[in-house]
Order: C-alpha cells, then sequence, then structure tokens
C-alpha cells in the first residue's frame, strides 16, 4: 500500500460507491489514482467490483456517491453529452469479445473509432491504416473479421480503442477469448503502448498479465484490498 498519488493523475476516484437496482453494493468506498503513463492491472475474484470499476474509470455510468476525475473532468457534473465527448476525447476500450463490426474491414473497423472527432472519412482511413500498421496488421487492411484469427480481431479492437490517441486505454479482460500465443501477443501489444506513453489499465483473471505489469489493484467484495507494485 502507500501507493504515492501522482501528480498528473488521470484517472482520480475519492470515496466511490456504486449500489445496483435491488441493492447489491458493488463499489464500497473506493480511492484509486491512476497517473499518467502508468500500467495497471486490476485484479480480484468474479463479482468484487472489477468490471463495475471499469465503468467509471471509463465514464460509461455515473457513482451512487464519491467523485470521479477523469483527465482533470470531474465526471459529476458533465451532462451525458459533454461525458460522450469526454470518453470520445480522452478514453479507448477494448473488451473481451472484441466487439468488431461484421462485414465490415479492418480499416474501417478502426476508421469508426474517430466518428466522434467528425473527420473526413479520408483522413479517418488513413489514420486507420496507421494504427494497424502499428498493431502489425497493416496487410490485413482489407480483412473482414470473419477472415481474422481472435488474436488478430483483438489487435483490431486495440487499434480502433488506440486510433484517436486517448490518453486512457482500458482493457476488460483482452486475453479473455484467446489462445496463451495470441494472448501473449495481445500482452505484448499493450506494453508497447504503455512504451510509447500511453496509459493502460487492464481487467484480468490470467495471471500472466498480472505478473507482468508494473502495478496491480486488488479487489475484494467491492473495496481495493491492496495495491501492490513492481514486476513479480
Ligand atoms: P467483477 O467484474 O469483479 O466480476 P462486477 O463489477 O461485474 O464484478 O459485479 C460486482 C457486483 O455487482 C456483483 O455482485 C454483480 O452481480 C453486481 N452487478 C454488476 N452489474 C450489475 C447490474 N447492472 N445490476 C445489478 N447488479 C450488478
Amino acid at each position: 500500500m502507500g501507493w504515492d498519488v501522482p501528480a498528473s493523475a488521470i484517472v482520480e476516484l475519492a470515496g466511490v460507491t456504486k449500489e445496483y437496482a435491488g441493492g447489491v453494493a458493488a463499489l464500497r468506498g473506493v480511492d484509486l489514482a491512476i497517473g499518467a503513463g502508468e500500467l495497471a492491472a486490476i485484479v480480484g475474484p468474479s463479482g468484487s467490483g472489477k468490471s463495475t470499476l471499469l465503468h467509471m474509470v471509463g465514464t460509461l455510468d455515473r457513482p451512487t456517491a464519491g467523485s470521479v476525475r477523469v483527465a482533470g473532468h470531474e465526471v459529476g457534473g458533465l451532462s451525458d453529452r459533454e461525458l460522450s465527448a469526454l470518453r470520445a476525447r480522452h478514453v479507448g476500450f477494448v473488451f473481451q469479445q472484441f466487439h468488431l463490426a461484421a462485414g465490415v474491414t479492418a480499416l474501417d473497423n478502426v476508421a469508426d473509432g474517430l466518428l466522434y472527432g467528425g473527420a473526413r472519412l479520408g483522413e479517418r482511413r488513413e489514420r486507420a491504416k496507421a494504427a494497424l500498421e502499428r498493431v502489425g496488421l497493416g496487410r490485413r487492411a482489407g480483412h473482414r473479421p470473419h477472415q481474422l484469427s481472435g488474436g488478430e480481431q483483438q489487435r483490431v479492437a486495440v487499434a480502433r480503442a488506440v486510433v484517436g490517441e486517448p490518453d486512457l486505454l482500458l482493457a476488460d479482460e483482452p486475453t479473455g477469448n484467446l489462445d496463451s500465443a495470441a494472448g501473449a501477443e495481445v500482452l505484448a501489444l499493450l506494453g508497447d503502448l504503455h512504451a510509447a506513453g500511453t496509459t493502460v489499465a487492464i481487467i484480468t483473471h490470467d495471471r500472466e498479465v498480472a505478473a507482468a505489469v508494473p502495478r496491480r489493484v486488488r479487489m475484494r467484495d467491492g473495496l481495493i484490498v491492496a495495491d501492490e507494485a513492481g514486476v513479480r
């Protein structure tokens, strides 16, 4: 414990609680700061509140109580529209199930990550091509999801998440649907993005992922019970 709160925190949660309808307290007073440039894993048993925490950090949902700041913006003071803009500008998401549009090329799946910014299709595709090259899939730009392996699909999803150069990349079980070789590739890719300056938070059950990152935030019953630094 005793994690130093970085001066340039991208994410700051203070006293965050989240109660769902039916009285489930998924988060019970969470304080968490993630500094610019960190690579952190959020670990813990099923039902401990990891996904709920990711929803708070990603401003996909609002807390019942407490404060959430992302990239310097206090989420509680923003309208839904402003929250969408905050997410579009600052946060990229990767999910276990890839969530690529079927029948749409890798290039256009990635280009869709820029829809919010209002760039023209030509520019979106140019940037998408560069993002695909960054994840090692420049030569698969014209492939559709069903023509790609699971690991390649997840790399396309990572390209889509980072094409807008977000401050923060949030990944929810990004290796959960992959075999160990493909999972290792995706993990290495997240490590490369971190090395290039992106702040990355990964929810994971995967011990290898957890062991490979510099910080592990452990959750249990809606609380952070340990915050460990150092690669083991
Ligand atoms: P984890 O990601 O660690 O598995 P979750 O954040 O998904 O944990 O869930 C934490 C708790 O909140 C669980 O008890 C879960 O059943 C409950 N929960 C999660 N989402 C909802 C929801 N939308 N409505 C009601 N309860 C929920």
